[in-house]
Order: structure tokens, then C-alpha cells, then sequence
């Protein structure tokens, strides 16, 4: 009788742990059944997060075609033939942080340069340019001088106002039509930026010049691009000036250098520079 007794006592010991393993395997696998859930819906609100920001980028309005259409736009974001965005505050235009400035895009009469290294009080200023625009400047010179290269800068900051007067005066002498391919009208000024200067002797004879030779190799290397590229026209506007330094720092511009093949901001950014 004791023995049969211990034998029941046995097998329900024995029916307890088997409950108790099943329900632990049981709970065991819900957990594990849960945990695959958290996993999965965080992939897919991942998935959902990516294909929004794909589709708001995709339904942003294109960039303008000329100036015209820029004249008409509000500030906002807009979407460049190669993808990028370029922003649009205060009426001005942005790709990645650097001011955009060219036939399609322009600046109003107010503007003056951010930060400047000398304060500005006259219409023109050379060394009323940016201050992280001059520091790369003199950077750049004191390297040249060591090779006994003489750069200066000829025209640095100029105003609305005061390209206003030029642009007009060489309408006077050349014509609209072409007084277009070479100076920009007041507001379309990457002068009056303070983030560009011309240097030395602002014309054709620079680029056959020791100095000339050297900034189209080296200047990239300052963050500064050569703005006018031979050959793009079509592209800038302008016709090439070797003379026209701008400021964009070292990645940008040395990505536009292109080994030497000066690439422009219009066809690297997909933006166009156009009056009309
Ligand atoms: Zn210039």
C-alpha cells in the first residue's frame, strides 16, 4: 500500500515537471514569437520611414528654368535636374550651404556679403569678401609668392548698385546681346556675394601667364574653382575667365577640378543660368 502510494506520489511529480516543461517551452516560444514580431515591424516602419522621404523628395516642384520662372517662386525646397535640392529663403538660392548666383538666380539689391573681413562702407571692396574666403585667398597667395608667383585680387565685393552702373555701361559700348556674355546684369553677380574675386589683370592674356597656368592647377587645392570654364559656355553663360575665382571649399572644388577638366556648379548641381 506504501509502495503503490509513493509510486502515485511518483507519477504526479513526475506529470507536475511535464506540465511545468510544456508551459515554459510554451511561454518560451510566445517570447520568442513576439520578439521576431518587434523585429519585423520595426523593419517595416523603417521601410515606410524610407519610401516617404523617397516619395516627398520626388513630389518636390522642379528647380526654375530661368529667371523668369525663379522671380515667380516662393521660398521653399525644389528639386534640380541631377536630384539635388536647392532651397530657396529670403528670396536667395542654396545647393548644399553654397549661395547660388548666375543668370537664373539672383540676388536682391539689398544684399551684402556674409561675415566680411573688412566692414563694407563703399560700393567696391576687395577685401570686403567673406572672411573664410580671404584667409584661403592669402593661403593661397603666400603659397604662390614662395614659387615667385604674383597674385592679387582686382575686383572683389562690388554692389548692386555699382553693378548696375558697369553692366549698363557695357551695354553702351558693346551692345545687350553681347555685353550678356561677359558681364552680369545687377543682382545676377557673383560679386556680390563676397565668396568670388578676379585676379591680377582680369583678361585673356592671364590664362598664358606663369600665374594664370598655376591657379588653373592649384586653386582647387585652396577650395576655390574657376567659375567660367573654357568651353561651358552654354552651361555658365559666360564666356571663359581663367581671372574669376570662387570660393567653395576644398571637397566641392576639388571634385570639380576633375583632374584639370573644370566641371561647372551648373552641370555638377543640374541648375540652369539663364535670363529668359
Ligand atoms: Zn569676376
Amino acid at each position: 500500500m506504501k509502495k503503490k502510494r509513493r509510486y502515485k506520489k511518483k507519477r504526479v511529480v513526475f506529470f507536475a515537471f511535464f506540465i511545468l516543461l510544456l508551459g515554459g517551452g510554451f511561454i518560451g516560444m510566445h517570447f520568442f514569437h513576439s520578439m521576431r514580431k518587434n523585429v519585423k515591424e520595426v523593419k517595416e516602419s523603417k521601410n515606410e520611414k524610407f519610401y516617404q522621404e523617397e516619395k516627398t523628395n520626388v513630389s518636390l516642384e522642379k528647380a526654375p528654368r530661368n529667371y523668369q520662372e525663379f522671380f515667380d517662386l516662393d521660398d521653399g525646397d525644389y528639386l534640380t535636374d541631377k536630384g539635388y535640392t536647392l532651397t530657396i529663403k529670403d528670396g536667395i538660392a542654396y545647393i548644399d550651404g553654397y549661395i547660388i548666383v548666375n543668370k537664373t538666380y539672383a540676388l536682391s539689391n539689398s544684399y551684402v556679403p556674409v561675415n566680411p573681413h573688412e566692414k563694407i562702407t563703399g560700393e567696391r571692396c576687395n577685401s570686403c569678401i567673406n572672411e573664410d574666403v580671404m584667409k584661403a585667398f592669402l593661403l593661397m597667395q603666400s603659397d604662390a609668392t614662395s614659387l615667385g608667383l604674383n597674385i592679387y585680387i582686382s575686383s572683389g565685393y562690388r554692389s548692386y548698385s555699382y553693378q548696375d552702373r558697369l553692366y549698363h555701361n557695357y551695354v553702351s559700348i558693346s551692345g545687350k546681346e553681347k555685353a550678356d556674355t561677359y558681364s552680369a546684369r545687377p543682382g545676377h553677380s557673383e560679386h556680390q556675394t563676397g565668396t568670388c574675386f578676379d585676379l591680377n589683370t582680369i583678361d585673356d592674356s592671364f590664362a598664358n601667364t606663369d600665374e594664370g597656368k598655376w591657379i588653373h592647377q592649384h586653386a582647387y587645392l585652396y577650395g576655390f574653382i574657376i567659375r567660367y570654364p573654357k568651353g561651358k559656355e552654354n552651361m555658365t553663360g559666360y564666356q571663359y575667365e581663367s581671372w574669376h575665382l570662387r570660393y567653395v571649399g576644398k571637397e566641392l572644388a576639388t571634385k570639380l577640378y576633375n583632374n584639370g577638366d573644370w566641371l561647372t556648379l551648373e552641370e555638377y548641381y543640374g541648375i540652369s543660368s539663364s535670363y529668359e
